[in-house]
């Protein structure tokens, strides 16, 4: 994304400098008209977005889930139960039965090498799991301030490979409701913390560019694993110190990590239904650790800007090969403004090519490196709406309205000669 302003400036630099006929009153002209441009286009003219209601009325059910609903093995007792309770689900998901599967030989973009790397980082997650519910907790507190505690767990958390960390009061609408998957199922979700701290890692964009090929299931898989070491991690530190605490990580949650995020002031939640972050926009990944450690909570500072590009952008909807994102504007859903995707298509189409596409997250403008470039432009998107309809068309004639897969690096095809 190159705006306009950027190159004209830098032109106009280059002619005052390279060209003498150009130090005179019409250099002045053009420079005055750059900067004029520049100015419209940063200005935060009618800037002002009203705030709608987010929060959800009430707790998600686990089971109700994609990949809950897929672990329902068929004439299992569990299976018959959901489906006599969700008549309506049943038909819905006898088409992604009826495909190959995720990570599974015979859909269309199985790859032995990525896959046997995505499972492998899956298997490594799930070896996690052991330790989220144990509770050996020292016989002394030690005693904490919450300010330092609440610093030193983000600092941390950001050594330890996180991209950004944020802490909240851990809300009823954090939690499932119920438990969809593992030893637990159907069990109600009882967990009294006070706090979450919510933490992201970002997802490689040379391996997310080759979205929707194996390359990037490989990448999902590694950093749900890294997302959840530090989580692991941090929940056994907690622990350490005489407080409870439960890592939250791929396969094993309690809360809804997206909703905790976006409260602990990490992002807002897009079209695609995904965390966006002011740094990376989607392309990352989220665990959670709650506690009943006393931390100090961070601001939700709402970004009123990052919906609005959304309604203007659609571009994930516009790429979606499954049709599964809505054009449509927010609409109330369990008493909060949201988009909501059509998960059953998503999914279906995820059983069919067996990778975990990722085409939207790639194709999302706010996906862009974090670097002077794009964030100087991501400071243009929040501050006027004129820059966010002008970058939006730059996005759309740098990179594409529908942006082709990168070619796949020659590291990871160890079969080619
Ligand atoms: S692609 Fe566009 S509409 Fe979709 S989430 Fe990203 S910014 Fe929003
Ligand atoms: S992951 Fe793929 S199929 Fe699912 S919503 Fe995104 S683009 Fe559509």
């Amino acid at each position: 994304m190159l705006p306009l302003p950027y190159f004209a400036l830098g032109l106009s630099g280059l002619l005052w400098q390279t060209v003498p006929v150009f130090h005179t009153a019409v250099s002045a002209i053009f420079l005055l008209l750059t900067y004029g441009a520049l100015l419209a286009l940063l200005l935060p003219f009618s800037n002002r977005l009203v705030p709608e209601n987010d929060t959800p009325l009430s707790r998600i059910d686990e089971r109700d889930i994609m990949f809950s609903r897929n672990l329902l093995q068929v004439d299992s007792q569990r299976f018959e139960t959901y489906y006599k309770d969700n008549p309506d689900k049943k038909q819905l998901d006898d088409k992604f039965r009826k495909r190959p599967g995720l990570m599974q030989e015979g859909a269309l973009y199985y790859d032995p090498f990525t896959t046997s790397a995505a499972e492998a980082s899956f298997k490594t997650v799930a070896a996690f799991h052991a330790m989220l519910d144990e509770e050996n907790l020292a016989e002394r507190q030690v005693k904490t301030d919450p300010a330092k505690m609440s610093h030193f767990l983000k600092l941390w958390s950001k050594k330890l490979g996180a991209m950004s960390t944020g802490i909240t009061e851990l809300k009823k609408y954090h939690l499932y409701s119920t438990i969809g998957r593992g030893e637990r199922y159907g069990e109600p979700v009882a967990i009294d913390h006070a706090f979450a701290i919510a933490l992201t890692v970002e997802m490689e964009k040379p391996l997310l560019d080759r979205a929707p090929h194996g390359p990037t299931v490989m990448e999902s898989a590694q950093q749900y694993l890294n997302s959840g070491a530090i989580a692991v991690q941090m929940a056994e530190f907690i622990r350490h110190l005489g407080y409870s605490a439960r890592a939250h990580i791929d396969g094993s949650y309690r809360v809804v990590c997206p909703l905790v995020a976006r409260d602990a002031g990490l992002g807002e939640i897009g079209r695609m239904g995904l965390l966006m972050t002011p740094e990376l926009g989607p392309r990352v990944r989220i665990a959670v650790v709650t506690t009943d450690l006393t931390l100090v909570t961070d601001e939700r500072t709402r970004d009123l800007s990052m919906i609005d590009f959304c309604r203007r952008c659609q571009k994930c909807a516009d790429v979606c090969p499954s049709k599964a994102i809505s054009f449509d504007g927010q609409k109330e859903i369990n008493g909060a403004m949201r988009w909501q995707i059509n998960s059953e298509a998503c999914f279906t189409y995820w059983c069919t090519i067996g990778t975990d596409c990722a085409y939207c997250m790639r194709a999302c403008p706010y996906s862009h490196p974090n670097n002077l470039l794009h964030n100087s432009i991501r400071l243009g998107l929040k501050r006027s709406p004129l820059f966010r309809e002008f970058a939006l068309k730059m996005d759309d004639f740098f990179y594409g309205r529908k942006p082709p897969a990168a070619p796949i690096p020659n590291w990871l095809n160890p079969s080619a000669q």
